[in-house]
Formats: structure tokens, sequence, C-alpha cells
């Protein structure tokens, strides 16, 4: 009996005990659940390839003045397939800081990529980015946050006005692109290459960009009605490791300017331009090849080696391909919204009088996907 008794008041200490252990793991999980979900204010994205005498310099630095901003921040470092010790320096801050968040990509994606993981990634309200290297200044940070909360801009980009980059291969070709690039978006900035930009996170994160267009984010978003400006900031000399770009940079920038412009302009609506230009072209053909048929018929002239005919043929032929390419381009537009859910169109807000709810019933579908 005794032991019976003895037995059962054990299991009830056991249970006890594990219903406390089980209390207290999801009160830790509710802990670290909270803790996850702290309010981030600032989140800096770092892409970073083979920067390790630079990382820990830049770390001290931006801590230094981020700590005195008084806001809750998150830096991301998203190391892109670095080949020497990037990657072990980042994951050792992370063990330190729980402020410091670390990405790894398999392999060298490319600073674009880079981006794109570091936008994905943040948690924060504003998205700060900067390189890795140190040209860009952490000190700047502040007065792009100012200028971006106090004067209500979405995007507010650096101005290197005084580079410390070779002049024959980097500061003059980037001259040049940058006037080029500011007429042909009309989004008119003096440096679209300094990475040290600041972005509203809602606008970071409705941009999609690949290949190397990461210096286009300005413009692509003005697509989306971003407001945009631009501060001077502090450049300084690359003192460790090399920079990964040459001057062949210049022309990949000059074709993906073409597609800018396309896409900035004619992304929802393709057939405009590629329809347009095909039915003028189809035009010409067509009154071209009516003439030769014309003289043919009444002079009996031989058309047969006139070159004009060759130019008639190719016009229409030509044409008839820009449309179908354009008709093309509409429906595969068509899949690039709707299988993503995504509309051609972002609602910045929507008020409506309590009252008139019912009137307004259309606008759930759009509320939805805003
Ligand atoms: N970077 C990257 N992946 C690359 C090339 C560069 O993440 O494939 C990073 C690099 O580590 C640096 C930033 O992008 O933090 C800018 O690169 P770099 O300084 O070489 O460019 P530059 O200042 O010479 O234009
Ligand atoms: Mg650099």
């Amino acid at each position: 009996m005794g032991r019976k008794v003895k037995k059962e008041a054990k299991e009830t200490r056991e249970t006890t005990k594990k219903r406390t252990t089980r209390k207290e793991t999801t009160k830790a999980k509710q802990q670290a659940q909270e803790k996850q979900e702290k309010k981030v204010d600032v989140s800096i994205v770092i892409p970073i390839y083979n920067e390790e005498e630079n990382l820990p310099i830049l770390y001290e630095k931006l801590k230094e003045v981020l700590d005195k901003l008084g806001k809750e921040y998150e830096i991301i470092f998203v190391n892109d397939g670095s080949t020497d010790k990037s990657w072990e320096i980042i994951k050792e801050f992370a063990e330190k800081d729980p402020r410091v968040v670390g990405v790894n990509f398999r392999k060298n994606f490319g600073q674009t990529a880079a981006m794109s993981a570091g936008f994905e990634t943040a948690k924060g309200e504003i998205i700060i980015t900067m390189d890795g290297d140190l040209q860009n200044d952490p000190e700047d940070i502040p007065q792009l946050l100012k200028v971006l909360e106090e004067q209500g801009y979405d995007i507010v980009s650096g101005w290197r006005k005084d580079r410390k980059d070779d002049f024959l291969s980097r500061t003059l070709p980037s001259k040049i692109a940058n006037w080029l690039i500011s007429k042909v978006t009309g989004v008119h900035l003096h440096d679209y290459g300094c990475s040290l930009k600041a972005y509203r996170s809602e606008v970071a994160k409705n941009l999609d960009f690949y290949g190397e267009m990461h210096r286009f984010l300005p413009a692509l978003s003005k697509s989306i009605g971003a407001k945009i400006t631009e501060i001077v900031v502090k450049h300084h000399p690359r003192r460790f490791g090399k920079s990964k770009y040459g001057i062949s940079r210049t022309f990949k920038v000059l074709l993906d300017l073409i597609l800018v412009k396309f896409l900035l302009d004619y992304r929802t609506k393709p057939l405009r331009i590629l329809g347009g230009w095909g039915a003028v072209l189809l035009g010409i053909g067509l009154v071209i090849l009516l003439y030769l048929i014309g003289l043919k018929l009444f002079t009996g002239a031989d058309i047969g080696n006139r070159p004009l005919l060759i130019f008639g043929v190719l016009f229409v032929l030509s044409g008839i391909q820009l449309i179908s390419t354009g008709i093309v381009a509409e429906l595969i537009t068509r899949t690039y919204y709707e299988a993503q859910g995504k509309r051609p169109y972002i609602i910045k807000e929507i008020i409506r009088d309590q009252n008139l709810k019912v009137v307004n019933r259309g606008l759930v579908g759009q509320e939805k996907d805003s």
C-alpha cells in the first residue's frame, strides 16, 4: 500500500514537473518569438565578396554610428560566394551580436542578387544599402535617414561628389553613364552607381530586379511612384582588396539602360511600342509593294530586279514580326502579373467612410493585393 502511495506521489510530482517544464519551454519559445519579432527600424544591407580585411573595420564603424541613432537596427551581410575568410568573419559577428544577420550564397551570384536577398531578409522599415569595402562611409547614414524621414522621400541616394576612383576607367565613364541614364529615364541623379542609398522598405520590397540592375533601382522605382532625392556623401579610396569590376561594366550598363527604358514606359503595354513601330514598317512596306504592283500592271515595267522590292518585302516582314512580338509580349505580361498575384499598380492607402462600406465592396479584392 505504502509503496503504491509513494509511486503515485512520485508520478504526480513527475507530471507537475513535466507540465512546468512544458510551460517553461512555451514561455521561452514565446520570448524567443517576441525577440525575433521585435520591431526593427533600420536594416543595413551589405553585399560582401572577398572583403575579409574590410569587414572588421566596417562592422566596428557601423556599430559606433548606429548605436548613437537610438533606433533598433540590424546589419545584414550577404556573403556572395567569397573565397576568402569573409563568411567565417560574418559568422563570428552573428554569434556575438544578435543584430547581425548573415546570408550565405552557395556561389558568387553578383552584387545585384546579393542586394535582392538582403532586401528580402530585411525586417526594418527603412533599408540602407552600402558597399562592404569601406568606400562608403557609415557616418553618412544619419543624414540619409534624416532626409528620408523628415522630408518624406521614399529613396535617398548618395552622390559621391568627390569620387576617389581612377578618373579614366571609372569616374569619367560613370559621369557619361549618369548623364545618359538621367536623360533616358527622366530620374535625374548625379551618381547612379553609388551603393549608399536609403529606401523605404515597402518601396525596396516591391522592386524586382535581375542581372546587374541594382544601380537602376531609383529609376525602376519611378514606375511604382517613389519620391527620390540625392545628398552628397563621402567617398574613400579602396584600401584593402580589389575592385570587382572593370571598364566592361560601362557597356553592360548601356544594355541594361535599354531594358530599363522599356520596363519604365511599356512594361504593362508592350504592344504599344512594338506594335506601333511594327504598324509603321508594315504600312511603308505595303505602300512600296502596291506602288511596284501598280507599275507592273499599268506600265508592264520589270520590277524583279529593283532594290525597292527588297525594301518593300523587308518592311512588310519586319512589321509583321514586330506586331506579333508585341502580342506575345502582351501575353507574357499578363502571365507575369497573374502568376505572381501581382497588380500593375500599387495602392498607397485606401480610406473609406464606414457608412459607405457596402457601396465600395468592389475594392475589397484590390485591398488584399495592395
Ligand atoms: N560585390 C559582391 N559581389 C560581386 C561583386 C561585388 O557582393 O560579384 C560587393 C563587393 O564586395 C562590395 C560591393 O559589392 O562590397 C561593391 O563592389 P566593388 O567595390 O568591387 O565595386 P566598385 O566600388 O569598384 O564599383
Ligand atoms: Mg568599391
